[in-house]
Formats: structure tokens, C-alpha cells, sequence
């Protein structure tokens, strides 16, 4: 149980996790950012521009030959920002696109000639790239003593710095070189497109990258912290009130989480609603199984009571028969334990009555006669009428449960004359038994409420002190109700009740 609470208390908050997870969640992106956007950044600009020098050479390639050369190399020298030669295969140049027409030659054709051979070699394409530290300033010469950078794999020496700006110390000229051969379709002679491309130094720009990158990693952390906070909050707080109110939920003091709120809270909260409905009818369903079942023990009980009694205090009444009933009781309050338990699930529907063909005067008759002989010592009489014979169905237990609870309250409430007068007769399609006493009465208002457990009509009165809990009219009832039949009474206030209960004639 402490492990259990210490794993709780150990456990994150929702609001916790959300920081945790959104900060996570920027960094990793922000990280990705920066290798992809400024790690990569060389060399995605080299692919890139690999890519179109290759496509501006197959594309002037495609058109030697043809009157659009000229304008094909002026495209793509300005698009590009390349220079471009169309040479023999002596690297004799036939046609020279320059970025600015004053633009002085940056490959002799000493060079082109070794880039010809180079791409014939690799079979009909080459590709090298040069780079130049620059430590000063230098003018770009065209002599051919004056080579530029070494290109890999021993080829020609073919470049030379290409602009007279100074360039700052540290800086790395790099320059794409690329050559395409291809056949003039006019002439069937070979022909080489020779491009040369300067790769703009990027470091500058991955400086002012890593500057933007830090400022805005600090605003998309703090931002992703303040949405941590209001998406927690937003989150969080119906779900502190469900377990609120779910941490309650045992006690009386369950109130209800206020409605609304996203769908799985809200159908949370419609589970916590019904768990509640649910919890309070078992508890409710508890609480009645227990005051049913002492309820009716107290009837048998009073029975064997009184006369034990009997035999014990009147040598006469030591019969056979009264012991017989004694021990008959005693069966019954066996049977009874068994079937209140039976009557909490008949009350919520999930058991059936067993229901056999009973001639009900003669049922009653049976109960009448024992109770009369309990209680004609203290000095009650027990009329007993029948007309006809009516058959009824009903559960022979849960039938003499009905007729001792009514016969029972009669004799308590009858009045001083201490008469009972039990009637069996036929009305119309039912079997009725009516129990009338010359009590008090029920005063009208009060007619409705006396079938709800634990009502009272007469709370000051303890004519029955042991029996009087409020349940036995509601048993009675559902009792009834269970065999298709239903429950009244007639009352007129100072002259007596007369409690009835009807039940279907058999065919
Ligand atoms: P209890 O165990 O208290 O008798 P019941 O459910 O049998 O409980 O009866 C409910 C209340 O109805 C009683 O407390 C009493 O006030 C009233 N009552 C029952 N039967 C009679 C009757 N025959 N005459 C007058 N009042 C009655």
C-alpha cells in the first residue's frame, strides 16, 4: 500500500510530462533543423548545383548544332552563373559564354584539351571541383603558368582564382567544373561543353544561421513551455475534478464533476455517473437484504418464543402438536434465511418465483389456525371466512410470508375488542384475502406512504416491539407484485383498517 502510494507520488503530473514532451519535442526539431539546414547546408548547395550545371551542359549538349545554341548558353551562363565553352576535341574553343563580355578567360584551352580527354576517359562526362584558399588579394590572370587549383584524381590544373575582389583570409573558393561530350549532329564531329560554376562560400551564411538558430530555439522553448502550461491546465483541470469526485464516490459526500469538458472526459464523467447510480443501488440493495432478513426472522421466532413458552409455563399445552408447530417454525425459519435471500434478488429482478397451483383459502387457513393458537392466550380471536374456492399460483413460501405479515400488523393494530376477521373469497377474475381490524385506522393521507420501507403510521405506538421495523408491508407488496397480483387498504380513521391483497385466478 506505501509502495503503491510512493509509485503514485513519484508519477508525473500531467503538466510535468506536457513541459517535458513539448521541450523534448522542440529540441529534437530544432536539432533537425540545424543539421539538415545548416550541418547539410555545403553540401545540399553543392548537390544543388551540381544538378544544374549537369542539366545546363545536357541541354546546350542537345542543341550544338542548331542556330539556338548561342542563346541556350547565354540562358543558362546568366541562370546558372557559369561560365560556359562548346570546344573541338583539341579544346579548340568554338563558342565562349563569359558572365560580363569583359570578363577574361578563366580556362585556356591547354586545359580544355585535359578536360576533354579526362571526360572521354570517364566515358563522355567529368566532373572536378577546385578550391582556392585565398590568403591576399589576387588578380586572375589567364596566363597559363598561372594554374589554379589542383582538381582530384591528377587532373589538369584548369582554374585560376576567377575575380579580382579581394576575398577575406579565411575564405575557400570553390569552383565546379563539369564536362559533357557529345557529337555535332551537322558535322559528326566531336564536341565538348565545358562549364565552370563558382560555389558561393556559405560559411557567412552558416554563421548568420546558427545566430538565427540559438535566438529562435530560446523563443520556441519558452513558447513550447507556455503552451505546456495552458494545454496542461486545459487538460488537467476536468480530470482533477473526475478524480475528485471519484475519490468520493464511497463516501455520501460524491457531488457530481461539473458537465462538459472534452468527449473522453465527458463520457468519464457519464461513467463515474453510472458507477455512482450503480454503487448506491448495491449499497441501497445491501441494506435491504439485511433489515428483510432480520425482519423476518423475528416472525418464526416470535412463534417458537411463545410456545416454548407455553409448554414451559402451561403444564396442558405440552401437546405434540404445539411442539410440531415449533418445529415447523423452525424448518421455516430455515427456509426463510434462504428465501430472503431470495427475495433481494426477486426485488432486482434476477430470480423467478416457483410458482405451483395452490387452492389459497386453504393456504390461508393453515397460517390463520397456527397464528390463532399463539395468540388466543392473550386473548385475540381470529374470524375466518371463505366463499368458494379459488386456485391461484403462487410460490407457497413466499405466500405464507404475504398472509403472516398482514395477519400479524391486523392483530398488532386491531383495536380493544382484539378481533381479526381474515376473509378468502372470489372478485371477479381474482382471489382476494383481506385482513380487517377494528384499530385505529390510517388517516387517508398516509395510505400511499405505509407500503415504502421503514414507514410508520403509528411511531409512538410500540404495539410491537419486536416486530416493527417498517418492512414488512413493502416485503408484502413486492411480494405480491412478484406473483401478478397487487396489495390495498381500506381505512377509516377510529373504526379500522381492512388490508387486502389480490392475485389472479388460475384458468
Ligand atoms: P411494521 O413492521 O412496523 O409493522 P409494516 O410495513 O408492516 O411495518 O407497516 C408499516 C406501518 O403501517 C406500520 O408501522 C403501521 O404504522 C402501519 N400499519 C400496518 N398495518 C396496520 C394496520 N392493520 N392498522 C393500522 N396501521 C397499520
Amino acid at each position: 500500500m506505501r509502495n503503491k502510494q510512493k509509485a503514485t507520488r513519484r508519477r508525473w503530473s500531467i503538466r510535468t510530462a506536457l513541459i517535458v514532451v513539448f521541450t523534448v519535442f522542440t529540441a529534437v526539431a530544432l536539432g533537425c533543423m540545424l543539421i539538415f539546414q545548416i550541418g547539410f547546408l555545403d553540401d545540399l548547395y553543392e548537390m544543388i548545383k551540381k544538378h544544374s550545371v549537369r542539366t545546363a551542359a545536357e541541354e546546350i549538349a542537345a542543341a550544338i548544332g542548331t542556330e539556338d545554341v548561342d542563346e541556350y548558353a547565354a540562358y543558362w551562363s546568366m541562370k546558372e552563373q557559369c561560365v560556359i565553352y562548346i570546344t573541338d576535341s583539341k579544346g579548340q574553343v568554338l563558342l565562349r559564354q563569359l558572365l560580363v563580355d569583359d570578363e577574361k578567360e578563366q580556362v585556356d584551352p591547354a586545359q580544355l584539351q585535359q578536360l576533354y580527354q579526362a571526360a572521354e576517359e570517364n566515358g563522355g562526362t567529368y566532373y572536378t571541383q577546385s578550391d582556392t584558399a585565398v590568403t591576399v588579394p589576387q588578380k586572375r590572370g589567364n596566363d597559363k603558368d598561372k594554374g589554379g587549383g589542383v582538381p582530384p584524381d591528377g587532373a589538369p590544373p584548369i582554374l585560376e582564382k576567377p575575380s579580382d575582389t579581394p576575398t577575406p583570409q579565411s575564405e575557400i573558393n570553390t569552383t565546379l567544373i563539369y564536362a559533357y561530350l557529345t557529337t555535332d549532329p551537322a558535322t559528326g564531329d566531336a564536341r565538348m561543353v565545358a562549364i565552370t560554376s563558382m560555389l558561393t562560400p556559405v560559411n557567412a551564411t552558416v554563421r548568420t544561421l546558427l545566430v538565427q538558430f540559438v535566438i529562435a530555439a530560446g523563443v520556441l522553448i519558452g513558447f513550447a513551455v507556455l503552451i505546456a502550461f495552458i494545454v496542461a491546465r486545459v487538460i488537467a483541470r476536468p480530470i482533477v475534478e473526475v478524480n475528485r469526485a471519484a475519490k468520493t464516490l464511497v463516501s455520501d459526500a460524491y457531488t457530481a464533476p461539473p458537465a462538459g469538458g472534452y468527449r473522453e472526459i465527458a463520457e468519464l464523467k457519464e461513467t463515474l455517473a453510472k458507477t455512482e447510480v450503480e454503487l448506491r443501488k448495491a449499497e441501497q440493495l445491501q441494506r435491504e437484504l439485511v433489515s428483510n432478513l432480520s425482519h423476518d426472522l423475528r416472525t418464526p421466532l416470535t412463534m417458537i418464543t411463545g410456545y416454548s413458552e407455553a409448554i414451559r409455563d402451561l403444564p396442558g399445552e405440552n401437546s405434540a402438536e404445539n411442539i410440531g408447530v415449533i418445529i415447523d417454525e423452525a424448518q421455516r425459519l430455515t427456509r426463510l434465511v434462504n428465501d430472503v435471500l431470495d427475495l433481494s434478488k426477486l426485488q432486482s429482478g434476477t430470480q423467478t418465483l416457483s410458482l405451483v397451483p395452490t387452492a389459497l383459502c386453504d393456504a390461508v387457513d393453515s397460517v390463520v389456525a397456527r397464528v390463532r393458537r399463539m395468540t388466543e392466550k392473550d386473548g385475540y380471536s381470529i374470524d375466518m371466512e371463505t366463499y368458494g374456492t379459488p386456485q391461484v399460483m403462487a410460490d407457497e413460501v413466499r405466500l405464507s410470508q404475504v398472509i403472516y405479515n398482514l395477519l400479524l400488523n391486523a392483530l398488532a393494530y386491531t383495536g380493544e375488542d382484539r378481533r381479526v376477521t381474515v376473509t378468502c373469497e372470489t372478485t371477479g377474475d381474482c382471489a382476494r384475502v383481506s385482513f380487517a381490524d377494528s384499530g385505529k385506522g390510517i388517516p387517508a393521507d398516509e395510505l400511499e406512504r405505509i407500503w415504502q420501507r421503514y414507514y410508520r403510521v403509528h411511531k409512538d405506538e410500540p404495539l410491537r416491539d419486536s416486530m416493527n421495523s417498517g418492512l414488512g408491508l413493502s416485503i408484502v407488496k413486492a411480494l405480491v407484485e412478484c406473483h401478478g397480483g397487487r396489495c390495498g387498504v381500506e381505512s377509516t380513521v377510529g373504526q379500522g383498517s381492512t388490508f387486502f391483497f389480490e392475485l389472479p385466478l388460475t384458468e
